[in-house]
């Protein structure tokens, strides 16, 4: 049985938590704040829930396999319900709305894109053939640089390798510049440019074309609840309130660590499941020659940031699950954000309205609705203090002209606002990029830093810090790597 503390009882902690705990071990997770699942967790406002961050669950299989590997079903903890459509994608001059029937995306293209009906199942083609030689690289770990000439790894090279961004690979498919944006707009979930990120994340769009989009009943910070109640059903512990202030070494070997109210905790392996960079800067000995030292850190590259508005409405809105409203000129705005990492005007607006079709996060005839607006990271210098309740009016301004919604401001009743300022601040998320290190060729893979951290024995890593990357279903398979890699069983 092999001891083990885990760093924040995220999506990842609780994931690798439950693997360990399934196989016996004894695990403990510390979490600094009152209730688990970190970027992923509950909001509640009154008689309103919300998540913090992640609305979009896809590839469930993978979560599934989490559940499994301890002899349980995921459906019999929480209640999945499919979306449909996928979305509404509102551009200056049409709505475009995907399904997971292809049947019924096929009529959506007929009606908006002709011409393209073909270039799109040629493209879900290619991409089947594709996603199948990449997925088994997304699912072990990739330690050493020799990893990379493993057959399977020189089966999906050609594919990995960035000849083109996920915008130069469409412009391949497709014409209209709106489908384009329509199938690459899902690197943003990775904090990216589709104009900058490796165009083999073309995935994202084929996986929600594919196998569709799923909404939890009650929030999918259900999800992290689940997995709490199995690790503590399983005899794992879970400290709530409790922050880790630095890991315990001795040799450049882990042996436990230190909480923030001075108790020390012995540990044969500790897995940082905090925000990889808040966690190397500040729980890691300064003196530990580690190659993410503040200086290395500092010269990585880091995701974009989100603006939220949590609102609790006394009013049912008819609006769509998932509503994107995207800025005008698209990939100037992109462009503004993620190059100049200033905030262009003509912004992209995502609205959730979950409670049309899940009646537990609001009272009857009321409306839980959650606005994301992706803005730069802190390195923007943005005083969000002062601008923050400017840009909630230009942002509801944007929705007024797009949704044709006037009366949100009325119907208010709790509202919640977080810039990436509180990201930082209160989620430990650094320079609040909230999708983590940015998912460019050379931070990813054997690049990205390794699920057994290479240079401390006895640290391992889960979440979107460590391969594969960010994502609620990249962090799950993060758990699995990991897991295997503590207990090769
Ligand atoms: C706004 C937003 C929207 C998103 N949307 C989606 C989506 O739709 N679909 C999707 O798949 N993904 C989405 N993501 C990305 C990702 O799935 C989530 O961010 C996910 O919660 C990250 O999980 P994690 O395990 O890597 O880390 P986290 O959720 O950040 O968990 C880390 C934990 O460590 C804790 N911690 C930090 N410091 C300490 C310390 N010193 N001591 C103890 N504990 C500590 C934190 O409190 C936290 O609980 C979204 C993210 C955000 C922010």
């Amino acid at each position: 049985m092999i001891k083990v503390s885990i760093i924040g009882a995220g999506p990842g902690g609780l994931a690798v938590g439950l693997l360990l705990a399934a196989r016996g071990h004894e695990v403990d997770i510390f979490e600094k704040d009152d209730r688990v699942g970190g970027r992923s967790q509950a909001v509640t406002l009154g008689r309103y829930h919300f998540d913090l961050g992640p609305t979009f669950l896809m590839q469930v299989d993978v979560l599934r396999a989490v559940f499994a590997a301890a002899d349980l079903a995921l459906e019999d903890y929480v209640k999945l319900i499919p979306v449909e459509p996928l979305y509404d994608l509102i551009f200056k001059d049409n709505v475009f709305r995907p399904s997971r029937y292809r049947d019924k995306t096929h009529t959506e293209l007929e009606r908006l894109f002709p011409g393209e009906l073909d270039h799109y199942e040629r493209f879900m083609r290619d991409e089947a053939t594709r996603y199948n030689k990449i997925a088994p690289l997304m699912q072990r770990p990739f330690e050493h640089w020799y990893d990379y000439f493993k057959p399977d790894a020189l089966k999906a090279l050609p594919h990995i390798v960035p000849f083109r961004s996920v915008h130069g690979k469409l412009k391949r498919y497709f014409e209209d510049a709106n489908l384009i944006h329509a199938m690459s707009f899902q690197s943003k979930y990775l904090g990216m440019s589709a104009w900058k990120a490796p165009g083999f994340f073309t995935m994202l769009s084929y996986l929600e074309h594919a196998y569709g989009l799923y909404h939890v009943q009650g929030g999918l910070n259900k999800i992290n609840d689940a997995l709490a109640d199995a690790i503590r059903a399983l005899g794992g512990r879970i400290h709530l309130n409790t922050p880790v202030a630095q890991l315990l070494t001795q040799k450049r070997t882990v042996t436990g660590l230190q909480l923030e109210n001075g108790e020390t905790y012995p540990a044969d392996c500790v897995v940082a499941n905090a925000d990889f960079a808040y966690f190397a800067h500040n729980l890691l000995d300064e003196t530990l020659k580690i190659p993410h030292a503040p200086r290395k850190l500092h010269t990585m590259r880091y995701a974009i940031s989100t603006y939220m508005m949590y609102l609790g409405l006394d009013k049912r809105y008819d609006l769509p699950h998932h509503t994107f409203v995207f800025a005008d000129n698209y990939a100037q705005s992109v462009k503004t954000m993620t190059e100049k990492n200033t905030l262009d005007t003509d912004i992209t607006v995502y609205v959730h309205n979950p409670s049309l079709i899940d009646n537990t996060l609001a009272p009857p005839g009321h409306s839980a609705l959650y606005i994301l607006v992706p803005v730069p990271n802190n390195d923007s210098q943005i005083n969000w203090e002062s601008y923050k309740i400017t840009f909630k009016a230009t942002i509801l301004k944007r929705i007024e002209e797009k949704l044709g919604i006037y009366d949100i401001e009325q119907h208010i009743i709790e509202e919640k606002i977080m810039t990436p300022l509180d990201w930082e601040k209160n989620h430990h998320v650094y320079k609040g990029a909230v999708f983590n290190l940015s998912h460019t060729f050379s931070q990813l893979f054997y690049f990205r830093p390794h699920n057994a951290y290479r240079s401390l024995k006895h640290l391992f890593l889960v979440g979107g810090g460590t391969h594969p990357g960010s994502g609620l279903a990249s962090i799950y398979q993060s758990a699995i790597i990991t897991a295997n890699l503590i207990d090769p069983k």
